[in-house]
């Protein structure tokens, strides 16, 4: 087996000892002010909360502005273009749950100001 040649999923079970429970992705538990962002992400888009007093851009979203502290807000959706800083292709290291979904990109970067 070469170092990139994927293990299978049963494979990881037999040697691990792992149930199908021990295998399911944790599912992540929306707040009031991150329940938009999760509910876009559902129908794979990526929306920011910005704020409706200064346009900052909180991202992971915050109950409040990090840069004016208001609370009011918009939702924008994200224009898909950015800056790539750097990036990196996991094959191993990641949490038992994840393994099937080996190798995966992990990468750094910015949208412009604003995203629309
Ligand atoms: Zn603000």
């Amino acid at each position: 087996m070469s170092k990139h040649e994927p293990i299978s999923i049963e494979a990881i079970k037999a040697m691990m000892n792992l149930t199908d429970e021990d295998l399911k992705k944790p599912l992540p538990v929306p707040t009031k002010w991150s329940r938009p962002f999760w509910e876009a992400a559902k129908e794979h888009r990526l929306v920011l909360r910005k704020c409706s007093r200064c346009g900052n851009i909180d991202h992971p979203p915050y109950l409040y502005c990090t840069a004016c502290q208001a609370d009011e807000h918009e939702w924008i959706e994200a224009s898909g273009k950015g800056t790539l800083f750097a990036y990196a292709v996991n094959h191993f290291g990641v949490p038992f749950p994840f393994w099937a979904d080996l190798p995966y990109v992990r990468a750094w970067s910015t949208s412009p100001r604003g995203c629309a």
